[in-house]
């Protein structure tokens, strides 16, 4: 299928691994120049060659932390008028909900919240002013369904969502088109190293940790990170302009619910 997207540009955050970059991959096969971002330079710089010699489009990388200002800035600089935007960051960390006081808060929305909301806010004006534009985030299955051990994840993850959810109508009628994307389990460093830490304390290996977790999935296996670009490509693309301010869950039916 032609996404019909060839020559746009596009904003891809925290893309030198995982599903940022599979995103990014499958938005490079369509023909969309990008711009990369992650923290770590060497990562960001590798997967931004390999993408331009396999793919053939531009790939600018920019070396910043994208939840904070000056790191946004820096990579808004960069960006210019995008077309397409994807946000993404690392997740907060696990724990107890007595654990995490106000700070802690704090830091998860500005991360998983705030940070997208900043970037909509930068981009959406450009994109509503040539009549189009794409923005997905990606955010989590804990917005359909809690993590207990991800109090800090569900809570900014779900004020994102219900900012995207009014957002998404009122610029849809100048032709920007705002969803989320929620990944269940996919195989990237995240994933290993919630496995990493499950093999070290229960005292079993980590393709033990890992099978037990793909048993818990209808699919019987980890999503990839190809399968999560591809879902993020056709809601960037031409024939995505009807989906407005959807939550696209990809968890292999992880998630026990009719709706
Ligand atoms: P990953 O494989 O660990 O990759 C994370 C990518 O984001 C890396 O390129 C990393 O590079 C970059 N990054 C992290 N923090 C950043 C920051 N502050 N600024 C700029 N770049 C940053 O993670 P993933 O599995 O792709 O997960 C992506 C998102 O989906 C996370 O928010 C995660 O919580 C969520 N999620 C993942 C799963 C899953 O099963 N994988 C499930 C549900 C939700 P640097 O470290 O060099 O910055």
């Amino acid at each position: 299928m032609d996404l019909g997207i060839k020559g746009k540009r596009a904003l891809v955050c925290a893309s030198s691994k995982g599903l940022g970059r599979g995103c990014a991959e499958a938005l490079a096969e369509a023909g969309v120049s990008l711009v990369l971002n992650a923290r770590g330079a060497e990562a960001l710089k590798a997967t931004a060659e390999a993408i331009r010699s396999r793919y053939g489009v531009e790939a600018t990388a920019v070396a910043a932390d994208i939840t904070s200002e000056s790191g946004r800035a820096e990579v808004l600089a960069a960006a210019g008028d995008v077309d397409i935007l994807v946000t993404n960051a690392g997740g907060p960390p696990p724990g107890l909900w007595s654990d995490w006081d106000r700070d802690d808060f704090i830091a998860a929305l500005d991360a998983n919240m705030l940070t997208p909301i900043a970037l909509m806010t930068a981009l959406m004006p450009g994109m509503a002013e040539r009549g189009w534009g794409r923005v997905v985030n990606i955010t989590s299955q804990s917005v359909k369904a809690p993590i207990a051990q991800l109090g800090l994840s569900n809570a900014a993850r779900t004020g994102l969502t219900g900012y995207v959810a009014g957002t998404a109508r009122q610029v849809a009628p100048m032709g920007v088109i705002v969803n989320n994307l929620l990944p269940g389990i996919h195989a990237t460093d995240r994933a290993d190293a919630l496995d990493g830490g499950v093999s070290k304390s229960e005292g079993i290996s980590l393709e033990e940790a890992r099978a037990r977790r793909a048993a818990t999935i209808p699919a019987r296996r980890y999503g990839t990170a190809e399968e999560f670009g591809a879902m993020c490509a056709y809601l960037c693309s031409q024939h995505a302009g009807f989906i407005v301010g959807q939550n696209i869950l990809l968890d292999g039916g992880g998630i026990n619910a009719t709706l």
